[in-house]
């Protein structure tokens, strides 16, 4: 089994009486050493990755960890765990979901109390999280996420709440598999996407594409996304209103902005897809898709960002493409 530590609150002490002014500071080996009992179900190797809080974690760093995970695994591990911050989980997940391409699992997990605090709850995360990637139930399902006894699919968890030890929800679809008694169990068969493949090196000239998130507002007149437009970005993704929707002056610099780049308009509302076929006003779904823009299907904003960043970081701009692969990737 290897573990493989990014920082996060789960690896964070502080020096302060108090306990205030967390940061990351715990290697693997110590966050390992804090579970009672691993030594007994895992034979683990423990590797520090990075000491970050996850804000500032990114699409390269995420790769890098992809690597190391497939080393891993082709040396012989039965799973991959990584630990990180719960602030950006639910991206690196489906980040690193995009392009998992074994059979072994990849687990992550995280902690919302620090290693210091009254009921930590990273050690109870990090055990199941390792039940998990040992479990046979667990392969083929690419990567997961390992929280507060439940197993969630990557590309639907998401961070709900900013404070609770539960924070961790799939809306819509719920989690696919809790940890009793030990055991992971699953209520639904193993299945998930074709991995994408990885960008070649982890060099300077590694693809990274600007693909920005944006959310609509309000009285939002489209200056923001005209200025984002011709700031000169690869790709943009818009949280939209309800089904997806925008106001018709937002509507019109969509249409703008869908001449020059890829735009896709996803639903702020954390739960349920993009509509097709609904409604027709301006800035509706319907008006949106005839005027160049893709619909992110049941992908939350941020991991339609992430899925429209690996696409544009691993193979052409071609609409047709990108069209196809959100559908698919954006379809229960
Ligand atoms: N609150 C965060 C966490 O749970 C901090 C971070 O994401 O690094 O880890």
């Amino acid at each position: 089994m290897a573990i493989g530590a990014l920082g996060g609150t789960i690896a964070s002490t502080s020096d302060a009486d108090d306990g205030s002014e967390i940061v990351p500071t715990l290697s693997a080996e110590r966050l390992v050493a804090a579970v009672p009992g691993l030594g007994a179900i895992a034979t683990v190797r423990a590797e520090t990755l990075a000491q970050l809080p996850s804000p500032s974690l990114d699409e390269p760093t995420v790769l890098r960890t992809l690597r190391w995970a497939r080393d891993a695994v082709d040396a012989g591990a039965a799973g991959v765990v990584i630990t990180q911050g719960t602030d950006t989980l639910e991206e690196s997940a489906y980040l690193l979901d995009l392009f998992w391409d074994r059979p072994e699992p990849l687990v992550l997990t995280g902690a919302m109390r620090s290693a210091q605090a009254a009921g930590a709850d990273g050690p109870a995360n990090l055990l199941t999280a390792v039940r998990c990637a040992l479990a046979p139930g667990s392969r083929e399902r690419g990567a997961l996420v390992a929280f507060d006894d439940e197993v969630h699919q990557a590309r639907w968890v998401a961070k709900t709440d900013s404070m609770s030890t539960s924070a961790f929800r799939s809306a819509g679809f719920g989690p696919i598999g809790r940890c009793v008694e030990a055991e992971v169990v699953y209520g639904v068969p193993a299945s998930r996407a074709p991995a994408l493949d990885l960008p070649s090196a982890d060099t300077p000239d590694t693809p990274d594409p600007r693909v920005p998130l944006l959310a609509t507002y309000l009285g939002d007149d489209g200056h923001v996304l005209d200025a984002v437009r011709d700031s000169g970005v690869d790709g943009v993704v818009i949280a939209g209103f309800g089904a997806g929707h925008v106001s018709a002056a937002m509507a019109r610099a969509v249409g703008r902005a869908a001449e020059r780049m890829p735009v896709v308009f996803a639903s702020r509302t954390g739960s349920g897809p993009t509509g097709r076929a609904m409604y027709g006003y301006p800035g509706s779904e319907i008006d949106l898709l005839a005027r160049g823009a893709i619909g992110a299907g049941w992908l939350p904003p941020v991991k339609a960002r992430l899925l429209l960043w690996a696409l544009l970081a691993t193979g052409p701009a071609d609409t047709a493409r990108l069209r196809d692969e959100l559908t698919a990737r954006g379809t229960p």
